[in-house]
């Protein structure tokens, strides 16, 4: 039983933008960076998360949408990294 995904290794961009209703899966702020794995897994971080947790999940992200330079523009006062 072997399945081809025929539509693997997205690049940079091509990944779903990220909504108000987006939020971190480690602290539950905005999410500022959507990152899919090369398990099809979608994660979801905040600047801080996504900073924190960039190096551990390199070697798997397919793919990426990183939406952190509009996302601090709108919320300056966001508290992030309170873990
Ligand atoms: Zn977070």
């Amino acid at each position: 039983m072997t399945r081809i995904h025929t539509d693997q290794a997205p690049f940079v961009g091509d990944v779903e933008e990220l909504g108000l209703l987006d939020r971190c899966d480690r602290c539950g702020a905005q999410a500022k960076v959507r990152v899919t794995l090369a398990s099809t897994l979608e994660l979801l971080f905040c600047g801080n998360h996504y900073h924190k947790h960039a190096e551990a999940i390199r070697p798997d992200v397919v793919a990426i949408r990183d939406e952190r330079d509009w996302a601090v523009e709108e919320r300056p006062q966001a508290k992030e990294g309170a873990s």
